[in-house]
């Protein structure tokens, strides 16, 4: 059964919950060191593989310039997505996030080790699935957005190339959304050449709004693509207290506005907090695919 066909809940009522143990480690460093080039995916024994590549944030988290528009939601509450981004590197993680029981998208990184057996996965239990699509850092060459990136000095047709080939490994996807990215998402002849192949496949974009430049929101307007931005990363600082707030923040950005877009990645932390704060986001919002969510600029 599809998820977008599924009724409007905040639970899922497929699997029961997971009893397994935490790993012990939590991640909370950007990797630095260089990425191999892409490589065939392969699925070996191990359920986790370390992940060559790992977001990058801004030192102050990159706001709105002015709050978005209020959006009534159809039903009785509010509606978020939460995507969690960073996928294809972690098996065991995504077990933990799937035995949570609630709607979420996953963004999955292309030619990532488990890319195969963790789509498959997903896609069994009918979750939504976007690309996780590695761009052009202002960091970079410092930190390699890794496998698949599209990068400034491409021309046209190998960006292009490039994006087909990554959105051909996952075509199980529905929409996109950038990993890092901060140079490339300032560059609308970039967006205009990304945004011409997405509405080609009929694809959304989430904005993870990786820096104040972005011009993702105009770009997708001018190609009247189905759009949306990240309101709250809930994980960018690995700390529970700090993730306990930002899962406020959401709830009340949510209920100003009528909906929200959250970003969280996969770390044992975030599994945990997100447990802990479960009753209290079923009670407040209507979690929703980010499907749900995006539309078209300017679009009614
Ligand atoms: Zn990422």
């Amino acid at each position: 059964m599809a998820r977008r066909s599924a009724p409007p809940a905040a639970t899922r009522a497929r699997r029961p919950p997971e009893t397994r143990p935490a790993p012990p480690v939590a991640r909370t460093a950007p990797e630095t060191r260089p990425v191999p080039p892409p490589a065939a995916p392969t699925a070996p024994a191990p359920k986790t593989a370390s992940a060559p590549v790992y977001e990058v944030f801004p030192p102050q988290e990159i706001e709105r310039p002015q709050p978005k528009p209020v959006v009534p939601p159809p039903g009785p509450l509010p509606r978020v997505a939460i995507i969690i981004d960073d996928i294809g590197y972690d098996r065991e993680l995504v077990r933990r996030f799937l035995a949570l029981d609630v709607e979420l998208t996953f963004a999955v990184l292309p030619f990532s080790p488990f890319q195969q057996s963790i789509t498959a996965d997903l896609r069994r239990e009918g979750y939504e699935l976007m690309l996780h699509l590695p761009m052009e850092p202002v960091e970079y060459p410092r930190i390699d957005p890794g496998p698949g990136a599209l990068l400034d000095r491409m021309e046209p047709d190998e960006l292009i190339v490039q994006l087909q080939r990554n959105l051909d490994s996952l075509p199980e996807v529905r929409g996109v959304n950038n990993h890092m990215g901060s140079r490339l998402t300032a560059h609308s002849s970039r967006m205009y050449q990304i945004f011409s192949v997405l509405k080609k496949r009929g694809l959304y974009f989430v904005d993870s709004r990786s820096t104040a430049d972005t011009v993702c929101e105009p770009s997708a307007r001018l190609f009247q693509l189905p759009f949306a931005e990240r309101d709250v990363f809930l994980d960018h600082v690995v700390e529970a207290e700090f993730i306990r707030a930002q899962f406020r923040r959401l709830v009340k950005e949510a209920q100003r506005s009528g909906e929200a877009v959250a970003i969280a990645h996969p770390h044992d932390l975030t599994v945990r907090i997100f447990a802990e704060q479960l009753p209290r986001l079923r009670g407040a919002v209507q979690l929703v695919p980010a499907s749900a969510i995006v539309r078209i600029p300017g679009g009614s």
